[in-house]
């Protein structure tokens, strides 16, 4: 019985694997698949916004609003059905890189800022050494 209550990620990922195995499609999901199945559900979430003003209403046309939560359900679903074949356990993926995003993005350095790590005009190259 679907929950819309427990979104805890291992909730969701057991029912994107029920899913795929009653329809017997695990055949085709390799990771590079999904990882190619992932980015078009992400073209398709863009393809909502597509031709959008930067002043207008996003979307565009109010009417795509389920579709926008739609094409964002895929692109969980894949995402899952991705670290699910690839043996990633991606709660433990999302702490790691959030600690790394926290040293690369001190909040003291990039409050209120938009550029990279190293675009910094203060950043110092940790492996001067390393390409
Ligand atoms: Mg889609």
């Amino acid at each position: 019985v679907d929950d819309p209550n427990d979104d805890r990620i291992v909730t969701l990922q057991a029912k994107a694997r029920q899913f795929v195995e009653e329809r017997d499609w695990s055949q085709y999901h390799s990771p590079r698949n999904l990882a190619m199945a992932l980015t078009v559900e992400a073209s398709e979430l863009l393809e909502l916004y597509l031709w959008s003003d930067d002043g207008g209403p996003q979307p565009r046309t109010p009417a795509k609003a389920k579709a926008v939560a739609h094409e964002a359900a895929d692109v969980l679903l894949c995402l899952l059905n991705f670290c699910d074949r690839a043996g990633i356990d991606l709660a433990s993926a999302f702490y790691d890189k959030l600690e790394v995003a926290r040293q690369k993005y001190p909040v003291e350095r990039v409050s209120g800022r938009a550029l990279k790590y190293d675009e910094y005009p203060e950043w110092i190259d940790p492996k001067p050494d390393v390409d």
